[in-house]
């Protein structure tokens, strides 16, 4: 296919045969499965995907790339594109309100954004497998103490087990990305962890409390709680938001009044 990447839609086309072996074998696509794929490009990871006989969907933002993909897949009847941009799409009208697995070699500069839309589908989602920038992963699966812990780590670990799986060099793509690449594999948890009252409550006070990560939590979260009500919740005042357990930020959710999700 002739087509020049665009960078605005974050294109970094992977070109190594090795790792899209390597995460089709990790995804392991079955005939029965529901599979959405964000941003198939140059079809690097769609044809194997469509290989497997599985009901694919693919997104994709690029009118030139769809045009290209709907020549390609013309003749293949277990293939549907959806020209959209993935920022908007509606996963349960896709799926038809279908268990469905995610899949992708992700745009990059949405990739923050894209990981907190997509938490409101968890419902539906059987499993992800995506390419993230390895800072992006690191931040999704490390704990209280370390320096890359967040709003992300906090969020996504509450729907989801996180698991790194390998990390990918930047010769791998055309053109090759500034920074390191790394496959993430996040499954959901039957059950949230912790009791939260209300995930917007939680949503709330994670947001507060890592805006001002260098403060303590006594002025990190002034407009949500006094720092008697931090402490009622049993949670010392003067520490800051990266010192926090799972387990402490639920409890501050659950000392807010009730906000439905
Ligand atoms: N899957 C291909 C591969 O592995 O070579 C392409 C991956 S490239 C990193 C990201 C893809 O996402 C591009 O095809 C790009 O056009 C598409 N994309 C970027 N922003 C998007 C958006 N908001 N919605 C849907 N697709 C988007």
């Amino acid at each position: 296919m002739n087509h020049r990447p665009r960078k605005r839609f974050g294109q970094n086309f992977l070109h190594d045969q090795q790792v899209i072996d390597r995460i089709i074998a990790s995804i392991a696509p079955q005939p029965t499965d529901l599979l959405l794929e964000i941003g198939p490009g140059q079809a690097a990871l769609t044809e194997p995907l469509m290989a497997s006989a599985a009901e694919l969907h693919v997104l994709e933002i690029d009118r030139d790339l769809v045009l290209q993909l709907e020549k390609k897949f013309a003749q293949t009847s277990n293939v549907t594109i959806h020209a959209c941009d993935v920022l908007q799409a509606d996963f349960s009208m896709i799926s038809d309100h279908r268990p469905f697995r995610l899949v992708g070699n992700l745009p990059y500069n949405i990739s923050t954004p894209l990981i907190f839309h997509l938490l409101r589908w968890h419902n539906l989602i059987r499993d992800m497998h995506f390419m993230l920038q390895k800072e992006v992963v690191d931040r999704m699966a490390s704990g209280p103490g370390s320096k890359a812990y967040g709003r992300l780590s906090v969020m996504t670990q509450f729907r989801y087990s996180v698991t790194p799986l390998f990390e990918v060099r930047g010769e791998s793509f055309i053109p090759a990305p500034r920074v390191c690449s790394s496959v993430v594999r996040l499954e959901p948890l039957q059950t949230p962890p912790f009791e939260v009252g209300s995930v917007n409550n939680l949503e709330r006070v994670v947001m507060a409390a890592f805006s001002q990560r260098r403060k303590t939590l006594r002025n990190s979260l002034r407009n949500l709680f006094s720092a008697e009500q931090i402490l009622t919740a049993g949670i010392d005042a003067g520490q800051r938001a990266e010192q926090l357990s799972l387990s402490q930020f639920a409890a501050l959710a659950r000392a807010l009044p009730y906000d439905a999700d």
